[in-house]
């Protein structure tokens, strides 16, 4: 039996606690807040509930393999729920009027009826074909890429036929991936958006990323009533059942080595001794802070510094007086003039293009909406809560290059009122309804989380290399491993859950 440390209690480190205590390990999880869950956070205020965080669950089936492996089934502890529509769809269009997509769940057929309603005939067609290409990749990236723990280019050489490279394309990116299939500029932009699912940047992030709509569409949207925070009570729930100790208000200042291999942690001025440390702190602050100076850290350093850092997100809480007819679970509502004003959009938020070495709030942005039918989340059935969310630059004090200082005086405020002016110049205006808003720009994600300058998935998938580039779970000390979003294979909620399985195989039973 390991003593292990686990640094922090977001879904990874939660989910990686439970597998591990299941194994036989004494494990005690530090949380430097006061409460459990991190970036999957919720916000209760007079009678309105909101998640702060993720709003979408997808592959649930790694948090059914979760469950199962720990002790009684998902089934039997949450009730997902399909979302149907999946999403509804605005696209800007400057000349005429905009496009809507109700699109479906899960159903193929159903899908492609609702492109080609939308769009005209021959759209549901272009998305099947293109579909049918991400399943073949999803196919021969799932096992080596997400579910094992990464092996540098070794991974890429598993792809044992050059046929498996071609379909999996390293060198081509998203963008280019869906001009291959895709006619219509609305359908593009659709595909251009999930990048910003792994916090990249669709002209740079590569063509694999092509998985995420499939997943999505494949396995369905899904949500829990009460919010997705109930989730992280759930697992937090199962970790405590497995004899994990979980200590919030509890920050870990240092992970301690000694002949080349941890030996345990600083909470504060408290040395707890561990034989495992497993951080599920951001990648960037376990090399730079918690391993300062440690040589054998360096390398891994420098590698994670080549990566671009992963976009970060605006986020408005409305509670608004009344209810918006016909409003979905969850609604996108794009800008105009695809792609000239999407690229604008990319090139505030990374600094890049017109923009370079400047990032900045982005003025047109596209905005996300999502707003849950669920009674727990609303006083009574006149009132509604919407969680807002905008692609940002992260949060960087001295502005620059590395982001915005989003604490200057006025801004998050006068940004608040932009968004709110795009929604309703994109017919969702609801102005005259705020009986009160809460702010969450970067800067505070950065401070509740401790994720730097507030980038929601640590690095971004920028590049062919990103991939590679991605902290691996094995840590560069003897004992240490990384889990979360900020570590291979990446940021969401379902990759977050692999790579604590991923962990879990690589510590091994007690
Ligand atoms: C606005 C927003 C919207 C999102 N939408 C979605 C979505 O719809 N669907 C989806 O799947 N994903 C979404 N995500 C991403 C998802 O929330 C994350 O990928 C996931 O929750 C990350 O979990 P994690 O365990 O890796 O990290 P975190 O949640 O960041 O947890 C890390 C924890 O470590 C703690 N910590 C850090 N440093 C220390 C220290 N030194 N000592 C002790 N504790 C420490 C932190 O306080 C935190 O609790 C969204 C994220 C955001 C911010």
């Amino acid at each position: 039996m390991a003593r292990v440390a686990v640094v922090g209690a977001g879904l990874g480190g939660l989910a990686a606690a439970a597998r591990l205590g299941t194994l036989g390990h004494s494990v005690t999880v530090f949380e430097q807040a006061e409460t459990i869950g991190g970036k999957l956070g919720f916000v209760s205020r007079d009678g309105f509930g909101f998640d702060t965080g993720p709003s979408l669950l997808t592959l649930p089936a790694t948090y059914r393999d979760l469950f199962l492996k720990t002790g009684r089934p998902l089934e039997k502890v949450l009730d997902l729920q399909p979302v149907d529509p999946a999403c509804h769809y605005r696209f800007g269009s400057s000349s005429g009027a905009a496009l809507e997509l109700d699109l479906p769940n899960v159903s193929t057929s159903r899908i492609a009826a609702a492109w080609d309603d939308a769009l005209g005939p021959g759209a549901g067609a272009d998305w099947n074909a293109f579909l049918q290409r991400a399943a073949r990749i999803w196919d021969l990236t799932r096992e080596p890429f997400l579910e094992s723990p990464l092996q540098g280019l070794g991974t890429l050489l598993r792809l044992a036929r050059p046929g498996d490279v071609r379909t999996v394309a390293p060198f081509t990116s998203l963008r280019q991936l869906g001009a291959k299939y895709l006619k219509h500029p609305a359908q593009r932009q659709f595909l251009d958006r999930y990048a910003t699912y792994t916090g990249s940047d669709p002209r740079r992030a590569p063509a694999a990323l092509a998985t995420v709509p499939f997943v999505e569409q494949r396995f369905g949207a899904w949500y829990v009533p009460g919010g997705l925070r109930r989730l992280g009570e759930a697992v937090h729930a199962r970790a405590l059942e497995r004899k994990v100790e979980v200590r919030t208000s509890a920050r870990v200042t240092r992970v301690s080595t000694a002949g080349g291999r941890v030996d345990g942690v600083f909470v504060g001025d408290e040395f707890v001794p561990a034989d495992v440390v497993v951080a599920n702190a951001d990648a960037a602050q376990v090399y730079d802070d918690l391993l300062a100076g440690d040589r054998s850290a360096r390398a891994a350093r420098r590698r994670a510094g080549r990566a671009t850092p992963s976009l970060s997100g605006f986020v408005l809480l409305l509670a608004l007086r009344g209810r918006t007819p016909g409003l979905r679970h969850h609604t996108v509502l794009f800008g105009d003039d695809y792609p000239t004003a999407y690229d604008a959009e990319f090139d505030a938020v990374f600094g890049t293009g017109p923009f370079a070495g400047a990032p900045r709030p982005v003025p047109d942005p596209t905005v996300y909406v999502s707003a849950p039918d669920d009674p727990a989340l609303r006083p009574d059935d006149d009132h509604e809560a919407l969680f807002v969310l905008v692609n940002a630059p992260r949060h960087s004090p001295d502005g620059g290059p590395a982001g915005v200082d989003w604490r200057a005086p006025g801004l998050a405020e006068r940004y608040a009122d932009d968004v709110l002016a795009v929604m309703a110049r994109r017919g969702l205006d609801v102005r005259g309804r705020v009986l009160w808003r809460e702010i969450r720009t970067p800067a505070d994600l950065e401070a509740a989380t401790l994720s730097r300058g507030g980038s929601i998935y640590g690095t971004s998938s920028n590049g062919p290399r990103a991939a590679f580039l991605r902290p691996a779970n094995r840590g560069p000390v003897d004992g240490l491993f990384l889990v979360g979003g900020s570590a291979h294979p990446g940021g969401g909620l379902p990759l977050v859950a692999l790579s604590a399985a991923i962990v879990a195989d690589l510590v091994g039973p007690a």
